[in-house]
């Protein structure tokens, strides 16, 4: 896709009136599976009522196929107050900036990514008053509680709006099927908020989890103790990780997600939730 294109919001309109929404794609650069679906429906999508816009998250990243360039896009939706100096003069800073107005549009935003977690599994990340939308996404399970523990994402900042912000997580980045997750994802996201009404999609048993803590390495050589799988269950005390010389572990029984090595202080180095 062409440099001008990823930096253009595409909007499509139905004929009837209706309610306006937001889809994003590659707010994450490396994350293919919403870069290829927003692609896709840029040129394919017709809708029945309101309108719809559809973004990429990160042009520069995109292109250079990383998670971002100088500042993880998905943090600089906080307070300026909350955001470093460093954080403020990057790109993604200022890509958020462009941004912000088409999320002031929006009464809702699907936000969609992948994790960089081998064998990870669907699931969607929004608080309470997004989980009629949310129940009828393809996902099994839906995590709350990221806006108070890692604050600062689209979905962070459509809730601050006081509107719907919902993260769809479609799987490992690596895995071809997180294509289909997206795509189904979005349709049915289309679909609950009655812009078509083709999607199959129907109200889910999902489970629901609460992330509740985030570690933050202090020094710039934390090493996981294992592979962990992203939702693998930590008992109270078992050890996640060294950092520097510390040993890093679970402070409670729970699920570990978006764990890695990592060679920076300062950095997310895993989130715990628990039901
Ligand atoms: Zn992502």
């Amino acid at each position: 896709v062409e440099t001008s294109k990823l930096n253009q919001v595409v909007e499509i309109r139905g004929t009837k009136p209706g309610p306006t929404s937001l889809v994003l794609g590659g707010v994450h650069g490396d994350e293919t599976c919403g870069v290829e679906a927003i692609t896709a429906l840029r040129d394919s999508l017709k809708i029945n009522r309101g309108r719809v816009l559809l973004a990429y998250g990160n042009p520069r990243a995109i292109q250079a196929g990383t998670r971002f360039s100088q500042a993880n896009l998905n943090r600089m939706f906080k307070p300026d107050a909350a955001l470093s100096a460093d954080e403020r003069a990057s790109y993604e800073y200022a890509r958020a900036q462009e941004l912000k107005p088409y999320f002031a549009q929006a009464d809702a935003a699907l936000d969609v990514h992948a994790s960089f977690t081998p064998n990870s599994r669907p699931f969607v990340i929004c608080e309470p008053q997004a989980r009629e939308v949310a129940g009828q996404l393809p996902v099994d399970l839906v995590v709350s509680g990221f806006d108070q523990v890692q604050p600062g994402g689209t979905d962070y900042y459509m809730n601050q709006l006081g509107k719907v912000g919902i993260c769809l997580e479609c799987g490992y980045l690596g895995d071809q099927a997180t294509n289909k997750i997206a795509r189904d994802g979005i349709l049915a996201f289309l679909q609950a908020r009655r812009h078509i009404q083709d999607a199959k999609t129907s109200a889910r048993q999902q489970t629901k989890i609460r992330v509740f803590f985030q570690y933050m390495t202090k020094t710039s050589n934390f090493i996981l103790a294992k592979r962990f799988k992203d939702f693998e269950q930590v008992k109270q005390g078992q050890l996640i990780g060294q950092d520097g010389s510390q040993a890093v572990v679970a402070p409670r029984s729970s699920a570990i997600i978006f764990a890695r090595n990592r060679k920076l202080a300062g950095e997310e180095a895993f989130l715990l939730a628990a039901s």
